[in-house]
């Protein structure tokens, strides 16, 4: 049967694009890809990327300060939003256009229009085109999702935190995840009072229980009022703001509501049920190791398959995609050993295990310590970080690694390669501290300080 394409993608984000362009540049697939919003998808336009702008601008906030305190004299310091903002919107349109331009000049043809399944092999764009294509993948993503109390509508998702014409007073983030510790950080870094819910007893539910301590008492010692087991209950305008009722039994106003309350996959009017893809309970598409949903011509990556919902697994669950498919070799994607970074305030890196998690598993050494760095000590800062190791007491081998420091996202890079390699805490041990840094505590830690 001929086809109009060797490949048609839906979403133009991080894993539709990278697909795309290897599909077509490297292995010569005829390929197009839909996209209904703007080049580079929720990393590159409403995510990873301007969050990350936005940490940087909050961090100068204590630098400042900081560097009074080592001798240098300035002025008034202030942030100017309007300023900030016009470049980071500049930035993303500079962005957007990459991401164009990479997939022009891979041949792969665009559409900038939603599209949907029709059957197996085919996809209707929203005028009403059809396309015909031997392999569809969908790369549609996610969108974050409202808890659906009353008055609901008044508070803002993540998608509209970037777009604010002036910052606000003070903001209730609600919610205990990534999304709402980073940007508790990251307003109250820029100086709105900020106040954040989260319904459980700790934030940052499932990582290693030490980690979202400290995080959390660092957030607190921030200025960031944290109130844990509280959530909203219901939201009213006020004259003065936003009327926020909480399960604490406060009523209190906020310029703005943040609800950070989680995210779901974008499968909704997508036409799966003409095709047979199965979906589960949060929506999102089932699929194999190889990516491949139970309709063997369509296939599915990223945040839209709700495995683990990080940019670059989806860049190489795409990566796997092109090699299975295109390449002939199948290629399954390896979702242990991830590492990953938390951009809150101190920052968290973490790969592994937590050491609750480790110690269901097996018995384990912890190695842990929790001190003033020098940079921010000096600076007459109580800010600690901690940095952590569990070990398993049969192979020595590292099963975690928690780092709450600042940079932490940049350490636990490097220390993903040696723990995915298979290091023992002997390996660790066996290098040399690089001194004075905060992570040579990593290779010097010789006494268990618990085991379990
Ligand atoms: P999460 O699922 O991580 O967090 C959602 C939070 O909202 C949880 O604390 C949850 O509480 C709470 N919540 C859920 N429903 C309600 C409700 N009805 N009322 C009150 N609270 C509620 O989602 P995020 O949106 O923060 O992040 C989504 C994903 O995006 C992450 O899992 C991650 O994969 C990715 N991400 C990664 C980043 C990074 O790598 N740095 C940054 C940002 C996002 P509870 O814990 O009790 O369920």
């Amino acid at each position: 049967m001929n086809f109009d394409y060797d490949l048609f993608v839906i979403g133009g984000g991080s894993g539709g694009v990278r697909a795309a362009r290897v599909a077509a540049g490297e292995n010569g697939a005829k390929v197009a890809l839909a996209e209904e919003d703007r080049y580079g998808g929720t990393c590159v336009i409403r995510g990873c990327v301007p969050k990350k702008l936005m940490v940087f601008a909050s961090e100068y906030a204590g630098m400042a300060g900081d560097a009074r305190e080592y001798g240098w004299k300035f002025g008034d310091t202030s942030f100017d939003w309007g300023l900030f903002r016009g470049k980071l919107h500049a930035e993303l349109d500079r962005l957007e256009a990459i991401y164009r331009n990479i997939l022009k000049n891979a041949g792969v043809e665009t559409f900038d229009q939603r599209a949907r399944l029709v059957d197996a092999h085919t996809v209707e764009l929203a005028d009403g085109t059809q396309k015909s294509a031997k392999h569809i993948l969908i790369a549609t993503g996610g969108h974050p999702v409202k808890p659906g109390l009353p008055g609901d509508e008044l508070g803002i998702t993540s998608n509209e935190i970037f777009n604010f014409d002036t910052l606000p007073k003070s903001i209730l983030i609600v919610g205990g995840g990534y999304i709402a510790c980073e940007f508790a950080g990251i307003l109250n870094g820029l100086g709105v009072k900020t106040t954040q819910y989260y319904r459980g007893a700790q934030i940052l539910r499932g990582f290693d229980d030490e980690a979202r301590g400290l995080i959390c008492e660092e957030m607190c010692q921030n200025g960031i009022d944290v109130h844990l087991g509280t959530t909203i209950i219901e939201m009213k305008k006020g004259a003065t703001g936003i009327e926020v009722k909480a399960t604490n039994g406060t009523t209190k106003v906020f310029d703005e509501v943040l609800l950070a309350t989680g995210r779901v996959p974008n499968t909704a009017g997508l036409g799966l049920e003409n095709t047979g893809v199965e979906m589960g309970r949060k929506g999102q598409i089932i699929v194999d190791k190889y990516s491949q949903t139970a309709v063997p011509s369509i296939y599915a990556i990223g945040d839209v398959t709700d495995r683990v919902n990080l940019t670059p697994v989806a860049i190489r669950e795409g990566m796997g995609f092109v090699e299975t498919v295109f390449k002939g070799n199948p290629t399954p994607v390896d979702h242990d050993l991830i590492p990953t970074a938390i951009f809150t305030q101190p920052e968290y890196g973490t790969i592994g295990l937590s050491e609750e998690d480790a110690r269901e598993q097996e018995p384990i050494e912890i190695y842990s310590t929790s001190f003033r760095p020098m940079q921010t000590s000096f600076a007459g800062r109580n800010d600690r970080v901690l940095m952590k190791l569990v070990v398993s007491q049969a192979s020595r081998k590292i099963l975690g690694c928690h780092i709450v420091a600042p940079g932490a996202g940049e350490m636990i890079q490097l220390v993903g390669i040696a723990v995915k390699m298979g290091a023992t805490k002997e390996d660790f041990d066996r290098t040399v501290a690089v001194h004075p840094t905060m992570s040579e505590e990593l290779v010097t830690m010789k006494t268990p300080v618990r085991t379990a």
